[in-house]
């Protein structure tokens, strides 16, 4: 799941892992967790997330590549903010090659800036599992509680503005340019980051799965 910060991927991506039963590997929840956790690399994660900049390329590597060492992506899986720079582009070649896997899509979703402001303000997640909610948009069926697993919502330090203009120009910089990568890969598909949340799961059907 490629595009820029709050444009949807994260839903989207959880909704692809239902649809096909994989696991969801989300690089911005496993950060957050090891931060959580106090683990050394999650304390130096913290203060480049809290300011909006990509984590070091060789934190991030080793999370995700522990993680895809697991015997629960043998089936596939769905990968979320990662890659974010050339070097993870380079490094989950690697890793993809020693699995004897391949990337099967690269879906991208595209939003207006306003349209992503909007959404980050409001934005809650679950500190327990990272499902995500919206107070106008997905909300819980109890305040501040997650509907799948009890734990509380939290709002993000980084969904501040000030600090979600930065994270705007990082994904310019430094992701944006490796969504050009794969766009020869003949792989690349496109999803709005604008529909509803009900429109998504047929959306996604048509994209992913078009003779059903
Ligand atoms: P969003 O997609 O809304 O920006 P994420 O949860 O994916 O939210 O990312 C939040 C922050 O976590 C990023 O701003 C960055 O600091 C860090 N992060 C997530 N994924 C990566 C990655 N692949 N490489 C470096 N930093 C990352
Ligand atoms: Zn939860």
């Amino acid at each position: 799941m490629m595009g820029p910060p709050g444009a949807g991927k994260g839903i989207r991506g959880r909704i692809i892992g239902k649809m096909f039963d994989i696991p969801v590997i989300t690089a911005g929840n496993m950060l957050r967790d090891a931060t959580s956790k106090g683990t050394e690399d999650g304390l130096v994660a913290e203060g480049y997330m809290n300011r909006g900049d990509l984590v070091p390329d060789n934190i991030v590597i080793a999370i995700v590549e522990e993680r895809l060492s697991r015997p629960d992506v043998e089936k596939g899986f769905v990968l979320d903010g990662f890659p974010r720079s050339m070097n993870q582009a380079v490094a989950l070649d690697r890793i993809l090659k020693r699995l004897n896997a391949k990337i099967d899509c690269v879906i991208t979703v595209s939003a207006r800036a306003e349209t992503i402001v909007a959404r980050l303000s409001l934005r809650r997640i679950c500190s327990k599992c990272g499902a995500i909610y919206h107070l106008r948009d997905i909300v819980p069926k109890v305040e501040g509680v997650c509907d799948e697993c009890g734990g509380r919502l939290i709002q993000r330090e980084d969904d501040r503005e000030e600090i979600l203009r930065h994270r705007f120009e990082v994904y310019e910089k430094q992701t944006f340019p490796i969504i050009e990568k794969y766009s020869t890969v003949g792989t690349l598909k496109e999803i709005s980051g604008e529909l509803e949340v009900k429109e998504i799961p047929s959306v996604l059907e048509k994209l992913l799965r078009p003779r059903g």
